[in-house]
């Protein structure tokens, strides 16, 4: 599950990161309340400005800006709110923004030894351990760093029986070419950054910029945090932090039905029960030229009612042109499923507007296929893997 920034942030707070300042507001109005707070609380004059979407890169996009008054943090808010911000990370359509992070500055204007670094953990799935990832050239974006300039980047694995040591800590603030008091901020932050990594069954922190100040704080000015979702039942008050506006509604909608459903790009809708058979189903389709639309589970009882609201979930992808149904009757009978899926088709009718290819193999197949042949329906029948998956190809060549 993925985090805005000032939902990461707080999360970071609460385990002793030091974090950029900020306060969420909804509209133009609480930006201008949240700025005025800020100054009370940190003495902040400038402010910036960040609009709070689950993507990267917004300040190419045009989402991240400095406020030098409380009319200028009224004028960009008003302007960023209600947006839709296209970063290097949207799609051409972009994402709209519901709110904006007010932050106080803290980029001290006109000084110039600030210094940005990057620092991310995560784990490293080769050697099942976490690691710290971090790097001198922060506030770029790190794939562009990882291409042009690899040696810039370090790693710094952590044993799991152990954790995180303070030799690690203090290693790491040196490759970073720290001394003195922002070496001590370092490993402080370091140490407590891990901490809230293991503490919050986090998959992902980024954390780019991580700042240091002419005074020597470091601290996090943005953060992308990635929520183990098997382990949010140990977080109640991290469930709710969940923003539905950010995720795919198609994907939201199968998910409160109960189906596995994963959107994707291509142009064939499939319906599978079984995830080991959905991803076998997705590679065929591959092989035989096509693209697959979605990864769909429809699981173990495919009756009537389930291969029907599957269909409603597949066919709300305008890009889906042919759906391959590919059901393995182990427990589940082929004929129940048969019947299902014929059910299905007579309730939904005209909805109904693309050719479907119906796999049924295992339990009864042959009178499911018998079944659907037999239905008057416009259900094209195959029994083998592969002649299924030629003739969604044939049916799109059409
Ligand atoms: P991203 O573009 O989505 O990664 O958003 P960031 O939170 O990383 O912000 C983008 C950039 O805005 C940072 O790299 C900084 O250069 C700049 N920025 C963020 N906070 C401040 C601030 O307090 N003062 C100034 N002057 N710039 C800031
Ligand atoms: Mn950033």
């Amino acid at each position: 599950m993925n985090l805005h920034e000032y939902q990461g942030k707080e999360i970071l707070n609460s385990f002793g990161v030091r974090i950029q300042r900020g306060i969420v507001a909804n509209n133009h109005k609480e930006a201008v309340d949240a700025a005025k707070q800020l100054t009370t609380e940190t003495g902040t004059s400038w402010y910036v400005v960040k609009a709070q979407v689950h993507a990267g890169g917004r300040g190419k996009g045009g989402g991240v800006k400095l406020a030098k008054n409380l009319a200028e943090v009224e004028t960009i808010s008003n302007d960023i709110i209600g947006m839709m911000l296209v970063t290097p990370q949207t799609s051409a359509e972009g994402k709209k923004v519901n709110q904006v992070l007010i932050c106080e500055d803290v980029y001290y204007p006109g000084e110039s030894e600030t210094e940005e670094f990057y620092m991310s953990v995560l784990l490293n799935r080769n050697t099942g351990r976490n690691m710290i990832m971090y790097s001198t050239e922060g506030g770029m974006d790190i794939e562009t760093v990882a291409e042009e300039t690899p040696h810039l980047i370090f790693t710094e694995e952590i044993d799991p029986t152990m954790g995180l040591l303070p030799f690690q800590a203090r290693k790491i603030a040196f490759n970073l070419g720290l001394s003195g008091g922002a070496m001590k901020e370092m490993v402080k932050f370091v140490t407590a950054l891990y901490t809230a990594y293991v503490k919050s069954d986090s998959s992902l922190f980024e954390i780019n910029p991580v700042l240091k100040t002419s005074d020597d704080k470091i601290l996090a000015v943005d953060a992308k945090v990635t929520l183990d979702d098997n382990a949010l039942y140990r977080h109640k008050d991290y469930a709710q932090l969940r923003d539905l506006r950010e995720e795919n509604p198609i994907e939201v909608e199968a998910n409160a039905a109960g189906l596995n459903y994963v959107d994707l790009d291509g142009n064939v809708g499939c319906m599978v029960n079984g995830a080991g058979l959905a991803m076998g189903t997705m590679d065929l389709i591959k092989q035989a030229g096509g693209d697959p639309a979605n990864f769909l589970d429809v699981g173990g009882t495919a009756d009537a009612q389930r291969v029907e609201t599957a269909f409603g979930i597949i066919l709300k992808d305008p890009a889906v042109k042919a759906i391959l149904v590919n059901i393995f009757g182990g427990i589940v009978r082929c004929d129940r499923v048969a019947q299902g899926v014929v059910d299905a088709y007579k309730n939904m009718g005209d909805k109904i507007n693309v050719p479907i290819i119906c796999r049924l193999q295992g339990t009864n197949a042959k009178e499911a296929k018998e079944l659907i042949d037999n239905s008057g329906m416009e259900i094209i029948s195959a029994t083998e893997f592969q002649e299924a998956a030629d003739k969604v190809q044939e049916v799109l060549a059409l």
